[in-house]
C-alpha cells in the first residue's frame, strides 16, 4: 500500500495532495501566478520603475518579486535596478541565489568535501590490503629472489 502524502500548506496551512515538491497548495499557487501577472502589468504600465516602486505601488511582497527577479520574469520589462539579496549574505546581487563570494566559498566547500571523500575512499582501499601496490611489488621482489 502506498503511503498517501499529503501536506500542510505552507501558507494557508490547509491540507493539500503535493506534486512533487510543491509546498503551497494548488488555491495558493494560484494566488500567486494571479499575483505575479499583476505585478508584470505594473511594470509593463510602469516603465521605468525601480524594484522598490513596484513593490509599494503593486502591493506585492518584496520576497515574490525577489523571486520573479531571480527566475529572469522582468527581462526586457524596463523593471530598473532589477537586483535582490543573496541568499547567503545579503549582498545585493542581479542573477543568481548567491553573490560571486558565497558562490566560490560554496564551491570551495564542495571541493574539500569532495577531496575528504576521495581521500577516504583512498584510505579505505589501502587498508583493505594492508599494503600499497609498491610494497607488494617489493615483496614480490624478495619473493623472486628467493630469500
Ligand atoms: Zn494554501
Ligand atoms: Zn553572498
Amino acid at each position: 500500500m502506498t503511503k498517501l502524502n499529503i501536506r500542510n500548506c505552507a501558507r494557508c496551512k490547509r491540507i493539500f495532495i503535493p506534486v512533487g515538491r510543491e509546498k503551497i497548495c494548488p488555491d495558493c499557487r494560484a494566488a500567486d501566478l494571479e499575483l505575479e501577472e499583476r505585478v508584470k502589468a505594473y511594470v509593463r504600465d510602469h516603465p521605468g520603475i525601480t524594484v522598490n516602486q513596484l513593490i509599494e505601488g503593486s502591493g506585492a511582497p518584496r520576497a515574490l518579486v525577489w523571486r520573479m527577479i531571480q527566475q529572469g520574469q522582468f527581462e526586457n520589462s524596463g523593471l530598473k535596478d532589477a537586483k535582490y539579496p543573496c541568499a547567503n549574505c545579503g549582498k545585493i546581487i542581479t542573477r543568481g541565489t548567491y553573490c560571486s563570494e558565497c558562490m566560490d566559498k560554496l564551491k570551495q566547500n564542495a571541493q574539500k568535501f569532495a577531496a575528504a571523500m576521495n581521500s577516504k575512499r583512498r584510505q579505505a582501499k589501502e587498508s583493505s590490503t594492508g599494503k600499497t601496490f609498491s610494497d607488494s611489488m617489493y615483496d614480490a621482489l624478495d619473493n623472486s629472489r628467493g630469500r
